[in-house]
């Protein structure tokens, strides 16, 4: 059975066709503007309310809800109905929140550094799938209003185009949600980013680059094979030139792979002509990846280079890392996000942030927050 969000206005009416238009339009706008189930729509009458239950059902079922220990973030892991699993994170700031959405349950991207794309593909999300994960953020966010929708949780949004797209006019139409205030993430989906050019409404597009010469993204980012930079670029520039809208690009900053000067100078080259923001993160630590994110002083020499070849650079803050909802670390398990014994061991050395011992972490490592 289809999920609440899942159906139409048209399938909604065809859902009760004894009923008068007036009675359709309650309980859509109790859906989509008031956010309630059908079991708490109290201006329906009882028997209505009661059938609606076994009609418009919801597509999440909480598993775990986290919340960061400075309460700003929470991240929800849901169980769909055929039992897949997936995560959502909410951001709160002082004027507005924010909701990282996933568009797949898991991911077939292959980059080493995801947790999501660690543990692989499981399937497409349905529209009303993504849609509902914002539905209940906007509730969790109250009484701030949900101001942004990012498309950075797990999967490949441009690799399941047609329902991310239908999901974003549905933001943007039924939620009151600006298309402005909506940014879609790729790996750099070449085909997809074309398609998003030619769209009416116009969205942000962040391009998750992390490296600027194609014998290094190849490594990081295996669909680099595929669309190399010359292509990805030419592709921003297509985007641009018909949206005019914000592109920037998101750079992991990893120790030692991709956060030298030699990089910074060929990042330049590529935001520059652009006019990309780029937004640098020190990678977040995950199970399946050796390798640990640019120490502080590193970050800030990487956006100083930049600075200084005329590209902005804003380091992202690192948020809900303590609760493993940070940009990457998004696995859809229960567990927290451990370190192997090796990575550990370095992450002493270079003075990264690491927890004291979990109860139920088989190495002992949990990540704690760094702000
Ligand atoms: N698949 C899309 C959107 C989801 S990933 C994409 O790749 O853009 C969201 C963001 O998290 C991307 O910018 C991705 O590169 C970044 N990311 C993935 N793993 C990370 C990690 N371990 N540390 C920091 N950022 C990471
Ligand atoms: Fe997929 Fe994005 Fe993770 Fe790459 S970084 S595996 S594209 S979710």
């Amino acid at each position: 059975m289809p999920g609440a969000f899942d159906v139409s206005k048209d399938e909604l009416t065809n859902l009760l066709p004894d009923q008068p238009r007036y009675r359709t339009l309650q309980v859509w706008r109790g859906l989509w503007e008031k956010g309630l189930r059908p079991g708490d729509m109290t201006d329906l009458p009882k028997d209505l309310r009661e059938r609606l239950e076994g009609v418009l059902v919801p597509a999440l079922h909480e598993v775990a809800r986290s919340v960061s220990s400075d309460d700003q973030t929470t991240k929800w892991l849901w169980q769909l109905a055929d039992g897949r699993r997936i995560e959502t994170v909410l951001m709160l700031y002082p004027d507005r929140a924010t909701v990282c959405v996933s568009s797949q349950a898991g991911c077939a991207m292959g980059c080493g550094f995801c947790a999501t794309g660690q543990a692989g593909f499981d399937r497409q999300l349905s529209v009303g799938e993504i849609v509902e994960q914002v539905v209940e953020a906007r509730r969790q966010a109250l009484p701030r209003r949900l101001s942004n929708v990012v498309f950075m949780g797990m999967g490949e949004p441009l690799a399941n185009y047609d329902r991310t797209w239908s999901a974003v006019e549905l933001l943007h139409l039924n939620l009151g949600i600006s298309a402005r205030h909506i940014t879609v993430s790729t790996v750099g989906v070449v085909p997809g980013i074309r398609r998003l050019a030619k769209e009416a409404l116009p969205v942000n597009l962040a391009v998750s680059l992390h490296a600027a010469r194609d014998e290094l993204r190849d490594e990081i980012v295996p669909l680099n094979r595929r669309y190399p930079l010359a292509l990805l670029m030419e592709a921003c520039g297509e985007y641009l030139a018909a949206k005019g809208r914000r592109l920037s690009f998101e750079w992991a900053l990893i120790d030692d792979v991709n956060d030298t000067h030699r990089d910074a100078s060929e990042l330049a080259e590529l935001a520059f002509p652009l006019g990309a923001h780029v937004n640098l993160i020190p990678l977040n630590p995950t199970p399946g990846y050796a390798t640990l994110g640019t120490p502080a002083e590193g970050v800030a020499a990487f956006r100083a280079w930049l600075g200084n070849l005329g590209v902005n650079a804003t380091v992202r803050a690192n948020r809900g890392t303590d609760i493993a909802a940070a940009c990457g670390q998004l696995a859809a398990r229960e567990r927290p996000v451990t370190l192997r014994p090796k990575l550990r061991a370095r992450a002493a050395q270079t003075g990264a942030t690491l927890g004291s011992a979990a109860p139920n972490s088989p190495t002992g490592a949990t990540l704690s927050s760094s702000g």
